[in-house]
């Protein structure tokens, strides 16, 4: 499996419930290197530019919403099959269905207020990683 990079967001609610450090510890337990990392607290700009996918979806407005409402960590993640890989640590998009363990099942409160973000394919983490770390080195 080849090395990638990916897009890791530590969300709100897990931000204001003080488990950035966790989160960290179990990317890292998880073999995965923090490359890049920032706090921010987003724009609705940015918001709405980053989830751009979804803007016909319903829960588009609350998701804005709640992804600006308090600061978040972002991260560039590497390692060998680092997309899915981060994406196996965070569990299933709804913590109720997320693997015990996992971040989402941890942390998460809902399916919209689930601690953490992934990006979920090659095209879009390269697209996530360059709308928030632009001029990193891909
Ligand atoms: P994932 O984050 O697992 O890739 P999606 O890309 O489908 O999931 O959705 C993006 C984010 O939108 C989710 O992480 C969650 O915060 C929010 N979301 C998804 N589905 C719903 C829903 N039915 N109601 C409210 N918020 C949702
Ligand atoms: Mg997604």
């Amino acid at each position: 499996m080849a090395v990638e990079r990916t897009l890791s967001i530590i969300k709100p609610d897990a931000v204001e419930q003080n488990h950035i450090g966790e989160i960290v510890a179990m990317i890292e337990a998880a073999g995965l290197k923090v490359k890049a990392m920032r706090m921010t607290h987003l724009s609705r700009p940015q918001a709405e530019g980053f989830y751009y996918v979804h803007k016909e979806r319903p829960f588009f407005g609350e998701l804005v919403e709640f992804m600006t409402r308090g600061p978040v960590v972002l991260m560039c993640l590497e390692g060998e099959g680092a997309i899915a890989k981060w994406r196996e640590v965070m569990g299933a998009t709804n913590p109720a269905e997320a693997a015990e363990g996992t971040v989402r099942k941890r942390f998460g409160s809902n399916i919209g207020e689930n601690a953490s973000h992934g990006s979920d394919a090659t095209e879009t983490a390269a697209f996530e990683v360059s709308y928030f770390f632009p001029g990193y080195d891909l």
